[in-house]
């Protein structure tokens, strides 16, 4: 029998202690630290002998879906930037009892061709590739459109989504009917804040382009499919994503009344990674505490 617990109480609910990190902020240095599964993900297999790439999988959400994807027996690659690879080591060290093989693909998503040369890299080293999460992204918050800098602008667009443009058409020759791609979208998508409107119009990019996609690739055998998480305990907040007096509070908007952590999201990545979403494409999947409720 399993225990049937509260999600309201499952995971840290208090106040966040005021924190703030320089660029780029690492998890490691969080309080609390946040929750990828390290000591509670265990696999059945789901993933055995898949070629697994996630963008962004030293830390948060993409450490979340490369711990249950190591540990459901996949091949996995992550990709990070560079100076977060302290996060990327504590990542190979939650899943050295895995099967499979674990590599670290360190590279700066914002320079010209980094996300095509990543994917050949990773087919050459992996000897194939089944699996491709698209989930590095960048989110700064500024006040107002008159004080957004157009560079902000011009590398937020780069590293979320014209980088899924560059990997997914780098990918797709490799790709063979049953592979899947996942891209991470968000809420604000749907549901954009003010302050975030370069992060935003990202968003809602992502899900168009991975419902569009998807109308491309299921003639290939190939399903693409989005997650737009809610607010979750991750670096991204840390070091600009949100003004520093939101984070006490962070998340407790939600009608769960608490911040999501990472492990949340881990079983919707499995999921769609595996035969078991076979019939599930061109869909978007909210993990969101309930942050928006459409119809
Ligand atoms: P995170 O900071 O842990 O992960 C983002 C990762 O993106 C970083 O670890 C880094 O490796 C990578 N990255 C950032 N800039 C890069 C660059 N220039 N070059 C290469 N890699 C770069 O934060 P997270 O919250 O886990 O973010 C993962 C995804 O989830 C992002 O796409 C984010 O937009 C999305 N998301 C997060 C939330 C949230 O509340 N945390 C909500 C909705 C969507
Ligand atoms: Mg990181």
């Amino acid at each position: 029998m399993t225990e049937q617990r509260d999600p309201r109480t499952l995971y840290f609910h208090e106040k966040f202690k005021s924190q703030q990190q320089d660029t780029p902020a690492l998890q490691r240095q969080m309080e609390p630290e946040p929750d990828c599964g390290e000591d509670s993900y265990q696999g059945s297999g789901k993933l055995a002998g898949r070629k697994a790439l996630i963008t962004g999988g030293d830390s948060g959400i993409g450490r979340a879906a490369a711990i249950a994807y190591a540990r459901e027996g996949a091949d996995v690659a992550i990709q990070f930037f560079p100076p977060e690879e302290e996060d990327a080591l504590d990542v190979v060290e939650a899943v050295k009892d895995s099967s499979g093989k674990f590599m670290l693909f360190p590279c700066d998503l914002r320079e010209d061709g980094a996300a095509t040369a990543l994917i050949e890299a990773v087919v050459d080293e992996l000897g194939g590739l089944d699996i491709l999460v698209l989930n590095a992204g960048q989110q700064i918050a500024q006040q107002s459109i008159s004080e957004l800098p157009i560079e902000q602008v011009k590398t937020t667009f780069t590293v979320n989504i014209i980088s899924m443009f560059e990997a997914a058409q780098a990918a797709v020759n490799h790709l063979q009917p049953g592979s899947t791609i996942i891209t991470t979208s968000s809420v604000q998508a749907t549901n954009p804040s003010p302050q975030l409107l370069d992060y935003a119009a990202t968003k809602a990019a992502i899900s168009n382009f991975t419902v569009n996609l998807a109308q491309q690739l299921a003639a290939k055998g190939i399903r693409v499919n989005g997650v737009a998480p809610g607010p979750i305990w991750t670096p991204l907040q840390l070091d600009g994503g949100q003004f520093p007096d939101k984070i006490p509070e962070f998340g407790q908007d939600s009608l769960i009344g608490r911040a999501g952590q990472p492990v949340e999201l881990a079983p919707v990545y499995v999921f769609l990674a595996s035969p078991e979403s076979s019939y599930v494409t061109g869909q978007i999947y909210g993990v969101t505490g309930g942050t928006n409720i459409n119809l």
